[in-house]
């Protein structure tokens, strides 16, 4: 086995890491860790080091780490057939299983899935079908996209684009000139703090028909939108909000994409966000917890609505121009298989629910008197904690005080649990396995109330 310190500078010597400091990782300024194994919610370091990922990777490992049942899946798909695309009407049992069970669990009105690779390229065929549809439909104009501030959407042209966190604009030149972006549906950094949650739904809902009306609503294809923002915040909408966002997109013939990468497939404790929220989406799009990253693969969920005019596009003008190589790859598919079955198995839909409101209850009985806790909230098996300077006068922490991160590395420092500093914001996120017992919820929340007391006091 190769020594860690050949390991280490072989890693910051060739390896060009993604989302990451990249001087200072050169320099040998931020650690790099190497995972070596991981079992249940638990992954162990090269070093022997047993971390608590209260995170499930990037929030995908849904069923939790080293399941026999997905590998062998894996290896005996593998052996079988490696690989065979799926242009002109091939596919594999896999794959054609795999949609069957997409679908048997997606809202009604869907209708067929599309196969990716991951969230980006998923949403990146979303905004493609979009256009498409439209220019069927004889309507050339109606190409925009609206999306929200900090949703996140991928980190492609135009999936980072759609994302709305400035960090993934600058010096990429995005946004691309159809993305617009509109209001978070964010109540506790709203600008008025008199505010009610149904007056800010009010709000938000304004500021969506005169971005329309500046527009113009035959310049807007669609709204996508994470039924709860994710990498943004971690933000469950406030009520009313989804259902007074539809009624303005019905409104002006606007298409809705429910981004379902992070709550697709259970993790606010249904199946899919859209169940949660009521949301009548006509593209879900799909990644993360479809397979638990066994495997990389993604999916865009389209509708009826959608699929008849794709199809009548086809018959004017011959087969449809968008097709990846590893299109509904048959090792993922047969790991988003063996993954469906698992969680229906051991109802982990269920406990993502259940075991979800534990944790958040339990980290609220445990932290909302600090003073610097200004908002614990989530959804499921999703939490977070915001930090603020003045919790009366809800005044936030400077960025350059890295109050978030400081929480997160003293997290892992003191109790080796791993949770997520969100990009934007004081914010400490937690989206653990489905699989998480109320004994790991207890862990988790123990530790979170002491890093804070290291930092905060
Ligand atoms: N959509 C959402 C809601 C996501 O959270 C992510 C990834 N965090 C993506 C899209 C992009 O997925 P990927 O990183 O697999 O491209």
């Amino acid at each position: 086995m190769l020594k860690n310190d050949q390991l280490d500078s072989w890693d910051r010597e060739n390896f060009f890491h993604p989302s990451t400091h990249l001087a200072q990782h050169a320099r040998g300024e931020s650690p790099s860790r190497v995972i070596k194994t991981a079992s249940g919610v638990h992954i162990e370091d090269r070093d022997g080091n047993k971390l608590l990922d209260a995170f499930a990777g990037l929030y995908c490992v849904n069923v939790g780490y080293g399941r026999p049942e997905i590998a062998e899946a894996i290896a005996d798909q593998a052996k079988e057939l490696a690989y065979y695309h799926s242009y002109v009407g091939h596919g594999t049992e896999a794959s054609i299983t795999l949609s069957k069970m997409i679908l048997d669990r997606a809202p009604s009105n869907m209708s067929k899935v599309y196969f990716g690779l991951g969230g980006s390229d998923a949403n990146e065929t979303n905004v493609k079908l979009i256009w498409y549809f439209n220019n069927i439909l004889g309507r050339p104009e109606k190409k925009k996209i609206i999306s929200r501030w900090r949703g996140y959407h991928g980190s492609g042209l135009v999936t980072g684009s759609l994302t709305g966190l400035e960090l993934f604009h600058n010096k990429f030149d995005l946004p691309v000139e159809q993305v617009i972006h509109t209001e978070a549906p964010y109540y506790y950094r709203r600008d008025d703090l008199d505010q009610s949650e149904e007056q800010f739904v009010a709000h938000c809902v304004a500021e969506l028909e005169a971005q329309i009306a500046r527009e113009g609503a035959d310049t807007i294809a669609a709204f996508i939108g994470e039924p709860v923002l994710g990498t943004g915040g971690i933000v469950p909408p406030p009520a009313g909000y989804w259902a007074a966002i539809q009624t303005v997109l019905m409104k002006h013939d606007i298409l809705l994409i429910a981004d379902e990468v992070v709550t697709g497939f259970g993790r606010l404790g249904t199946m899919f966000g859209s169940d949660h929220y009521g949301i009548e989406a006509d593209i879900i799009t799909i990644a993360k917890g479809l397979t638990s990253a066994y495997a990389p693969l993604s999916g865009s969920i389209v509708s009826s609505k959608v699929w008849k005019v794709l199809e009548q596009g086809t018959d004017e003008s011959g087969p449809i121009g968008h097709g990846w190589t590893y299109s509904a790859h048959p090792i993922g598919a047969a790991a988003g298989v063996a993954n469906l079955k698992l969680i229906d198995e051991l109802n982990l839909v269920e406990n993502a629910g259940t075991v979800g409101a534990y944790l958040k209850k339990t980290m609220q009985d445990g932290l909302s008197d600090h003073a610097n806790v200004g908002d614990i909230r989530g959804e499921g098996m999703l939490c977070a904690v915001e930090f603020v300077k003045d919790k009366d006068n809800r005044i936030f922490f400077d960025a350059q005080d890295k109050v978030g991160p400081q929480v997160s590395a003293k997290l892992l420092e003191q109790s080796n649990v791993i949770a997520r500093a969100m990009p934007q914001g004081d914010i400490l996120g937690f989206a653990p396995p489905f699989c998480l017992t109320r004994a790991e919820a207890d862990t988790v929340v123990s530790a979170t109330l002491g890093a804070v007391k290291a930092v905060l006091g």
